[in-house]
């Protein structure tokens, strides 16, 4: 792993409220990203609200060490059938979370209520906590997986796990009986939205079993899409395909929805 800056803080909340449709509380165990994937939403959404980090992003990570006693505090005044969602602004199974435990104590703290807890990773390290998922009364895991080929990944998000591992973590979800949602986002534009590639992705995720897929094309917010065609042209030799004949989004939907009925997967 590169050069990364590590701090510790204590944070006074670690439910926070959603104006999301699929969760009433968003939960984060921690600020910043070591995956610092190229196309993450995160900093562009930081930097529009002011928060102007002086490390680029994947650079450095802040641990809230004290979000298991919070949440403990926290969950006493939340709803039941309040829904809360893990890794909306990071993904709390990063490399640090080895070290520190902190969403695995989480999940623990979860594990005593019936709320709903979707979780979002792309870390295998998931399946160490396995055993706590199995003890929870609604939980379900978004795996994000934006190909299947590490070629591509290596060039979009070089230090996230690679392909293989989450793979595993898909398939050890399903045989511990864990509802498994593919994450096929961002589609990434240029690369992935072509009748080839669409075909091959969804022919592969039809054989993981996963209860459904979600797919979004990559968000085209400022800041994003220039750097994501500038790592396009830079590495145009090494992707398996051609810039060309790219769908536009609504044949790319038709040719997911046409797919998906082929292959029997459902999408959201
Ligand atoms: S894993 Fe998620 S939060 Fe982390 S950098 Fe990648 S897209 Fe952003």
């Amino acid at each position: 792993m590169r050069d990364l800056h590590v701090e510790e803080i204590h944070c006074k909340t670690i439910l926070n409220r959603s104006t999301m449709p699929f969760a009433e509380y968003t939960l984060n165990a921690y600020l910043g990203c070591a995956f610092g994937c190229s196309y993450c939403y995160v900093p562009v959404m930081r930097q529009r609200r002011g928060q102007c980090d002086e490390m680029k992003w994947g650079r450095w990570v802040q641990v809230k060490v004290n979000a298991p006693d919070v949440l403990r505090r926290q969950m006493l005044d939340i709803p039941m059938e309040a829904r809360i969602s893990i890794g909306t602004a990071t993904d709390s199974w990063q490399p640090l979370e080895k070290k520190y435990g902190i969403a695995r104590r989480i999940l623990e703290e979860l594990a005593y209520y019936p709320n709903h807890v979707g979780i979002v990773t792309r870390s295998p390290l998931l399946i160490r906590d396995i055993d706590v998922l199995k003890r929870m009364e609604d939980v379900s895991v978004g795996v994000s997986l934006p190909t299947f080929d590490d070629r591509i990944r290596r060039i979009f998000e070089p230090d996230a796990p690679a392909i293989a591992g989450r793979i595993n973590l898909i398939k050890r979800l399903v045989d511990a009986g864990i509802k498994v949602t593919l994450f096929w986002c961002p589609i990434l534009n240029g690369v992935m939205d072509k009748r080839d590639a669409v075909r091959d992705y969804l022919e592969r995720a039809a054989k993981l079993d996963v209860s459904k897929l979600i797919w979004q094309s990559l968000n085209y917010l400022e800041g994003i899409m220039p750097q994501h065609l500038q790592l396009i042209d830079k590495n145009r030799a090494a992707l398996p395909f051609e810039h060309s004949d790219t769908l536009t989004k609504d044949e790319l939907a038709s040719e997911i929805a046409f797919w998906c009925k082929r292959f029997g997967l459902a999408t959201a």
